[in-house]
């Protein structure tokens, strides 16, 4: 574990560590083109050497007093089901839906990959904040294709063809989500599934367990909730040969009362792993460095127009409790009032940098 704790008492030390740190310069804009003929634009790592600075007053180096980045705080999971032409509880308008990620866009919000937030590594403009789609259930309006002139092209109004839109306009916008579907028929067109699978996985986005069938895994048995997740991953991988399912959203939101199958189990040679277990609701993840973070019971907050502005709101009035990127993923940037929360192990191959905010002249 490379360590390199670097509590900043006063400014000629800060000005030593900027100077260390990589210069800043604005981001070049990236050819929107690329985005969607990219094999895999979430493994690929953008020159972290440029990181946007989104400070008021256009300086070039990050001024930790003005980003105040803190990696230890809270991250917003949100959970949709069916984006399209309606609002309801389980249902986002999708005009709503833009305007939700136009929203969390303005107020300095970006998409990540969730297992990019579990593994801790989050490529972020300096003074911006993650944050994790999820899908569930592989609704029609998440992702259509729809032929225009002959060629078949994604629905501009589903929420696939909408985050395609936003990442057009804003390139730091990521293509980033994880569609928890089920089988037989995710996202409702027979005729497109192979296809849609490996558009989704070749844009950047990721596939979720939700069980082969929906399965209510409070109500079946153990056995036949092992089944359940490894004929998902199976059917998932026939799809995509070499894709690993790796993460589970819980249909209905019901935890079975014997539990250790959620994270690993085997069946008929199916073996699977689920890195994390997201819950229905209700409140802000920890950061993957705080050491009260837990994968297993990831709560989701339900993206409607009241909890998730509500959420907004609250991270607005207390902005020290939500997580502020450095602006560099080799390093994890923390408060010195939080720092006893910090989780060494996860830590890794990142270098630790403490900062006491009281000690920095504005
Ligand atoms: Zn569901």
């Amino acid at each position: 574990m490379k360590k390199l704790v670097v509590v900043i008492c006063f400014l000629l030390l800060f000005t030593g560590c900027l100077s260390a740190a990589k210069t800043n310069a604005p981001v070049p804009p990236v050819d929107p083109g690329v985005i969607v003929d990219n094999p895999a634009p979430q493994d690929e790592k953008p020159d972290d050497s440029v990181p946007v600075d989104p400070a008021p007053n256009g300086q070039e180096e990050i001024d930790l007093a003005a980003v105040r980045p803190n990696e230890l705080g809270k991250v917003m999971v949100l959970m949709y089901h069916e984006v399209g032409n309606k609002e309801d509880t389980w249902a986002r308008h999708k005009d709503n839906f833009r305007r939700d990620m136009e929203t969390l866009y303005t107020e300095g919000y970006r998409p990540v990959n969730l297992n990019d937030y579990l593994a801790g590594n989050i490529d972020l403009p300096a003074g911006t904040t993650p944050f994790i789609l999820t899908f569930d259930d592989g609704t029609a309006g998440q992702f259509r294709l729809v032929e225009v002139n002959g060629e078949l092209v994604v629905d501009p109004d589903s929420a696939v063809g909408i985050l395609i839109d936003l990442n057009k306009k804003y390139p730091d916008f990521k293509l980033a989500g994880t569609f928890y579907i089920y089988y037989p028929l995710p996202f409702r067109q027979k005729e497109y599934i192979r296809q849609k699978l490996e558009t989704l996985i070749s844009l950047g986005f990721e596939i979720g367990n939700h069980t082969y069938n929906h399965e209510n895994l409070g109500k079946v048995s153990m056995e036949e909730g092992i089944r359940a997740l490894a004929r998902h991953v199976k059917t998932t991988e026939e799809y995509l040969p070499g894709y690993k399912v790796n993460t589970l959203a819980l249909p209905y939101g019901v935890r079975p009362r014997e539990d250790s199958h959620l994270l690993y189990g085997e069946w008929e040679g199916i073996s699977y792993v689920n890195n994390a277990v997201l819950l229905v609701g209700a409140n802000p993840a920890f950061s993957p460095f705080d050491n009260r973070f837990n994968p297993s019971k990831l709560p989701r907050i339900r993206a409607d127009e009241v909890e998730l502005y509500r959420w907004l709101a609250y991270f607005t009035n207390n902005p020290d409790e939500r997580f502020i990127s450095d602006g560099n993923p080799d390093i994890v940037t923390v408060p010195a009032t939080v720092e006893s929360r910090l989780d060494l192990s996860k830590l890794d191959n990142l270098e630790l940098r403490v900062y006491d905010l009281s000690l920095l002249s504005d």
